[in-house]
């Protein structure tokens, strides 16, 4: 299973919003064939790991991270194929919990006469397809809070000067994340001040799609955001007029309105709307109004923080303005795990508000 799992990564980025599955068939001992869902609308890595056999997986074993499928969606069920194939033994990592599976793929094959074992690295196979199982919980993206900052949580200096807090090794790593997450997002002034290309540059992959708030659409069409293949969308107010959209439509870009909340733009309604599209996950990457915004409205899932050893004592902090009161109100981070990122320190978590 632990190959398995290794193998469903190699559709991360592609297969959204289907999740990312991976499959492994041994028979006698050894391995004779794997594969994995490498893009939505493709075939399932269950197909893709039956086909890429080098004998007969008739009395085989399968092991795959995700319950396989017993509907017709874009490609035909994967029960059907292993009651077919004759395969012996299925190993799976967890229950599939989409309303036309739970559990009826498992159903299906014992019926069959297949030897079905449940929840083999159960809590991995999760752990690989968050945003999935996030979306059908909640109906949102799981939305990951992204910031690089000093030890006394400064983002920046005082002047703005940002480059770079964080060490080259904690940057590249970035570039694996935006790979593996289906979104970015930025507000207004970090695109206004940093012009990033918030592209993949320093691994391998794909573009994610970009997203940037903008309230009023002042921010310039010749921005490298709005440039290259991956798709920019403006999140707006109800309240800018058709002519102010044009240039940006000229280009191709799309564009989000949402009401607003006390002169904010109401981001949840953004967030729904871009789930509606497909889009299953949004990295955060700033800045500091940004990152305040998603944890005061309860709207960030996730941290991933690169703690780096420095001191700048600014006033441009990744979290402020929540107004608690007492240390047993705050926001904590669970789950949490500590790893080193060069010189940095890397913190990642789930966020969990009091109640
Ligand atoms: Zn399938």
């Amino acid at each position: 299973m632990g190959l398995a799992l290794r193998e469903a990564l190699k559709g991360a980025g592609t297969a959204s919003p289907n999740p990312i599955v991976g499959a492994i068939i041994v028979k006698n001992g050894k391995i004779i064939g794997k594969g994995c869902h490498k893009k939505f609308g493709g075939p399932h890595a269950e197909v893709n790991a039956i086909s890429s056999c080098v004998e007969d997986p008739c009395g085989s074993d399968m092991y795959v991270t995700l319950e396989p499928c017993s509907h017709f969606g874009k490609t035909p069920p994967c029960t059907d194929l292993i009651i077919k194939e004759k395969i012996r033994r299925v190993y799976i990592g967890t229950t599939d919990p989409s309303p036309h599976s739970n559990g009826r793929g498992t159903e299906v094959l014992r019926r069959a006469g297949v030897e079905v074992e449940c929840g083999v690295l159960e809590k991995e196979c999760i752990g690989i397809n968050e945003p999935f199982f996030h979306s059908l919980r909640t109906g949102m993206p799981l939305i990951i809070l992204k910031a690089a900052s000093s030890l006394d949580g400064s983002l920046a200096t005082d002047n703005g000067d940002s480059k770079w807090i964080s060490s080259e090794k904690s940057r590249k790593m970035v570039h694996r994340l935006r790979n593996f997450y289906d979104a970015v997002l930025v507000g207004r002034n970090t695109v206004e001040k940093d012009d990033p290309l918030l592209t993949v540059r320093h691994c391998r992959g794909r573009n994610p799609v970009r997203i940037v708030t903008d309230e009023h659409l002042s921010l310039s069409p010749d921005k490298k955001i709005f440039g290259n293949d991956s798709g920019t969308i403006i999140i707006t107010s109800k309240t800018v007029t058709e002519t102010s959209e044009t240039k940006y439509k000229n280009k191709g870009i799309s564009i989000i309105k949402v009401d607003e909340n006390n002169g904010e733009l109401d981001l949840e309604q953004a967030f729904r709307t871009l789930h509606s599209y497909g889009i299953r996950s949004i990295l955060a990457e700033g800045g500091a109004a940004m990152f305040s915004y998603l944890i005061n409205n309860r709207l960030a899932d996730k941290i991933v923080l690169f703690l780096a050893p420095k001191l700048i004592g600014s006033s441009v902090k990744f979290f402020s303005g929540s107004g608690i009161e007492l240390v047993s109100d705050s926001v904590s981070i669970e789950d949490v795990k500590y790893k080193r990122s060069g010189v940095d320190l890397l913190v990642e978590g789930n966020l969990r508000y009091s109640d």
